[in-house]
């Protein structure tokens, strides 16, 4: 049964509760935390912001409901999923003017995040009924049958960014939920509404109460810390900087919770001499621009052959020089405002960084007059390799050029940093698209092309941007154990 609190606001149409056990409820304490639209500074939400004691009710919320959801046919996870699939496409309008009010991505970027979301629902809600497969085998000495079943790991913790704050949702809840797993959800407290409007969908589509939890709250570590070290929680699946995969990795490991880790990126975006220039450009617009820059797969640091340097900054700074700086839900947005004021202090500060270092600003390099946290379009050239943002996730829309001559060279800087997310690489020679990519410590690579990311395909990365894949065929298996039933192999009994 789902209790709706009386003080729905249907106007907004998000219940500003936390969903616990299939009921909204307040915080513990009554405590609200605001929700901010950065394209104006205004608060447009309180949501309810929860304690560590709501954080363990919604965990004991879902231990009580696992059992019950593992043993739900798999056939009924699927339908269950299909249906909130076809519920979040068909409110394609409202989720995404929800996300474009409390993170500031441009109405039309908004719209593709519902539909990139919505697919993972649709793509694990067709994994739910393959899950089978497990081997039945004899042991090599014939003296075993042996079976591997899949079975759901059980209650998991989920933790979201703000970033994409319904598709980094639904790319964990949809293989979780697929694979018999019950779920707490603790968003990002920047964007909590998208979850919130997520989690109403699923309670309407028959989803079982306690299977999915939502926990908003602004005290992340008080909530989340006793969870991981308490032992019930059998699966983290976190998506967020490296800094906190750190602490939530060491959080994990008492109670040797199985973790996985999507983290920061800093990702190199090589042309060659022989690349199609116009192919370059236009990847390198949408793999620097997608969301404003604050994306995991932001093209961070650009290596292009000294020899089309010069003509590939001058047309990406023609480019990203006209395009449309204004908040999301204005006609013709293409770049909206940063998350916080915080963020775009750190972008100023690299920019600055690295203008102190010798770089040249073709365009850009300041922000707008008047309210909200935008920053312009930024290119830079003759980017000095010490420069602050060629070792940070710059999380803003600055492409910083750097110049090569020799293969071997760019190969190495691009592969000298901790990171390991995905990489980009322009060339028309087959030979060399191969041999770049193969030698390119990433756990994705971009050919010619400035997105990587879809939900039938694994993600993530190597190195110290994470552990697991989200997505593909391999998504799910984040979500599953594989046990072992033995049967010796005897003589029938006799009659
Ligand atoms: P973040 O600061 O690491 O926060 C991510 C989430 O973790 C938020 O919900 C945050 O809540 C929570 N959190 C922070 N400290 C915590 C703690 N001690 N215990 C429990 N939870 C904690 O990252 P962000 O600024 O939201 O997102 C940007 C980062 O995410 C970037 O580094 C980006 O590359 C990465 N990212 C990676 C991928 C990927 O797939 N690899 C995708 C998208 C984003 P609070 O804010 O309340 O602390």
């Amino acid at each position: 049964m789902t209790v709706l609190d009386d003080r729905v606001d249907v106007a907004a149409d998000v219940t500003p509760l936390l969903l616990i056990g299939g009921r909204w409820v307040d915080s513990g304490d009554g405590a609200t935390m605001p929700v901010e639209n950065p394209a104006t500074g205004e608060v447009i939400r309180e949501v309810a912001d929860a304690t560590a004691a709501d954080g363990r009710a919604a965990l004991d919320a879902a231990v009580a409901a696992q059992r019950s959801w593992a043993a739900t046919p798999a056939r009924a996870r699927s339908d269950i999923l299909r249906r909130a699939y076809e519920r979040v496409i068909a409110d394609t309008d409202r989720l995404a003017a929800i996300m474009t009010a409390e993170m500031g991505k441009p109405l039309a970027e908004a719209k593709g995040e519902v539909a990139y979301a919505a697919e993972f629902l649709r793509w694990f809600a067709e994994e739910a009924v393959r899950i089978g497969g497990g081997d039945f085998t004899r042991t090599p000495d014939g003296a075993n049958r042996a079976m591997v079943v899949r079975q759901p790991v059980g209650p998991c913790l989920l933790i979201t960014p703000w970033n994409f704050p319904l598709a980094m949702g639904t790319r964990k809840i949809g293989p979780a939920l697929a694979a018999g797993c019950t779920v707490v959800l603790k968003p990002a407290p920047q964007t909590p509404l998208a979850s919130l409007a997520l989690a109403q969908i699923f309670t309407e589509v028959g989803l079982p109460d306690g299977v999915l939890n939502v926990v908003t709250t602004s005290r992340a570590q008080e909530v989340v810390e006793p969870l991981l070290r308490g032992g019930d929680v059998r699966k983290l699946s976190f998506t967020g900087s490296t800094a906190v995969g750190r602490i939530l990795l060491e959080q994990a490991a008492p109670a040797v919770v199985r973790t996985s880790m999507e983290l920061g990126g800093n990702a190199p975006f090589i042309v060659f001499a022989d690349a199609d220039l116009d192919v370059a450009v236009d990847s390198a617009v949408q793999a620097k621009m997608r969301n404003m820059g604050e994306a995991c797969t932001a093209a961070n640091r650009f290596f292009v052959h000294e020899s089309v340097a010069e003509r590939f900054a001058g047309r990406l700074a023609q480019r990203l020089g006209s395009m449309v700086v204004a908040p999301g839900t204005a006609e013709g947005a293409q770049v909206g405002p940063l998350i916080d004021g915080p963020s775009r202090e750190k972008v100023a500060n690299l920019v600055s960084d690295a203008v102190v270092r010798g770089a040249k600003v073709l365009v850009g390099g300041d922000a707008p007059e008047g309210p909200g946290y935008f920053y312009n379009p930024t290119v830079l050239t003759n980017v000095h390799p010490d420069s602050a943002l060629t070792r940070t996730e710059i999380f803003g829309p600055v492409a910083a050029i750097q110049t090569f001559t020799d293969s071997d060279d760019v190969i190495a800087a691009a592969n000298d940093t901790e990171w390991g997310l995905v990489g980009y690489v322009f060339t028309q020679d087959i030979d060399r698209a191969m041999a770049v990519s193969e030698a390119l410590e990433v756990g994705m690579v971009g050919l010619n092309a400035g997105v990587v990311s879809n939900p039938a395909t694994p993600f993530g990365g190597i190195k110290q941007s994470g552990l697991g894949r989200e997505g593909g065929r391999v998504g799910i298996d984040e979500f599953l154990e594989h046990k072992l039933v033995v049967l010796p192999v005897r003589p029938p009994r006799e009659g």
